[in-house]
């Protein structure tokens, strides 16, 4: 059985995943807008992935004889000026989530519950991950002036992502 304060606090993170689908589907829609449908492809692959990880979170809960409580999503930012500014803030958001998930290990710990830890283990390994994928990009596109041709070549490169779930 989980403890209460880290039922609570998983609860937060599972309404922070969905959240991020919510940001990332946004940004796919401002995106599409602009006729880049590679990088709109990024983000709603993207917005899945935040998805699983909710429901990674679902499962984790009722099978510790917890229950998710769903809380309100606020609205995510809708004005976008360029696919630079959203790897921008994209990168930002994930260094973000990745300091939400230490915070999430560091109760765990504090709370000594092993199986909550070996399960955020994944999610700590899952945010380098998410950091590396949003840098790589951003920095491509710093160096291509984040328009033009390179632009477009990195359109068709991001148009190739498919979600695949991750083995567990
Ligand atoms: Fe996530």
């Amino acid at each position: 059985m989980i403890s209460q304060k880290l039922q609570d606090a998983i609860n937060y993170q599972i309404n922070r995943e969905l959240f991020s689908e919510y940001y990332y589907l946004s940004m796919a829609a401002y995106l599409n807008s602009e006729g880049l449908s590679g990088f709109e492809n990024f983000f709603l692959v993207q917005g899945q992935e935040e998805r699983f990880h909710a429901m990674k979170l679902y499962h984790f809960l009722n099978e510790r004889g917890g229950r998710t409580i769903l809380q309100a999503i606020e609205a995510p930012k809708t004005q976008f000026n360029s696919a630079l500014e959203i790897f921008e803030l994209a990168y930002e958001h994930e260094k973000l989530v990745s300091g939400l998930i230490n915070d999430l290990m560091d109760l765990a710990i504090k709370e000594n519950d092993h199986a909550a830890k070996n399960h955020l283990n994944w999610f700590v390994d899952e945010q380098v991950e998410e950091e590396a994928s949003m840098e790589t990009i951003l920095n491509k596109l710093k160096l291509i002036g984040g328009e033009g041709h390179g632009l477009l070549m990195l359109d068709n490169e991001l148009a190739q992502r498919i979600f695949t779930p991750p083995a567990k």
